[in-house]
């Protein structure tokens, strides 16, 4: 597959069109930004670990019956991907408490959520992500009604497939983000399921092993990435 030219570069991945219309390429980088690119580090090998950690479990959501973009690796820090038509939502699942949700609602991090929360936040950078309702969706028109409701589907679907895989190699799925597009009409995951776009704790300890460890400077970053993903079956 012919990589063309750079469609778009983001904080972390490159996206460049190929001779296949149908289909992109990832690039995953080793960039690495929080606090809406305040704080920005390139981190070795993040690129690479992202790549396949993302692989492995956009494989494991196909195999779970979740349509996903994903066609395949291409090298160490690339992948293809089906091209979609974006909907500028990001879809977040909560089982436990932690982030933007403790700052907001002035809760402590940690508690067990149930019923597990769900939030969308509008995709734009100068507005720093905000958090939006299913109405504000519905009269600005960023999704259409069968869209949205497909998309929270197949996020509590992701939650149901990846809770499970992540609680038996000994970690808690706290939170995720998920991004999804259109393909051929049908509603599609797109984007990565990386440790930069969830958080992840260790049963046991409750250390974090997620971008967290970079958002707040805890050392170690990648190396919890790769941790996440010994337990999880990544071969790295
Ligand atoms: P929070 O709203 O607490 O900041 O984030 C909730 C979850 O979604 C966390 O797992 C966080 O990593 C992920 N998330 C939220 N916004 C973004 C984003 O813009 N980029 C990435 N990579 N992850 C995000």
């Amino acid at each position: 597959m012919e990589k063309r030219e750079l469609l778009y570069s983001g904080k972390a991945k490159s996206v460049y069109s190929t001779d296949n219309p149908d289909l992109m390429v990832l690039e995953f980088r080793n960039d690495t930004s929080a606090f809406d690119g305040k704080k920005v580090e390139k981190l070795d090998r993040k690129g690479m670990v992202n790549n396949k950690f993302n692989a492995f479990i956009m494989t494991k959501l196909a195999e779970a019956g979740i349509p996903t973009h994903f066609e395949g690796l291409l090298s160490d820090t690339e992948a293809l991907v089906k091209r979609l038509d974006m909907i500028p939502l990001e879809c977040v699942v909560r089982n436990v408490s932690a982030g933007s949700l403790c700052r907001r609602l002035g809760v402590a991090e940690g508690i067990e959520l149930d019923p597990v929360t769900f939030e969308l936040f509008l995709k734009n950078d100068s507005l720093g992500d905000p958090m939006v309702n299913e109405y504000h969706v519905r009269s600005f028109g960023w999704a259409e009604e069968a869209h949205l409701n497909r998309m929270k589907e197949l996020t509590f679907a992701v939650n149901k497939v990846l809770k499970e895989m992540f609680d038996q190699g000994g970690l808690i799925l706290v939170d995720y983000k998920l991004e999804f597009g259109l393909y051929k009409g049908e509603v599609v995951l797109g984007d990565e399921f990386s440790p930069d776009g969830c958080r992840l704790w260790d049963k046991e300890t409750r250390e974090k092993l997620d971008k967290d460890r970079f958002r707040q400077g805890l050392g170690n970053v990648v190396e919890g990435y790769e941790e996440v993903g010994r337990r999880i079956g990544v071969q790295f």
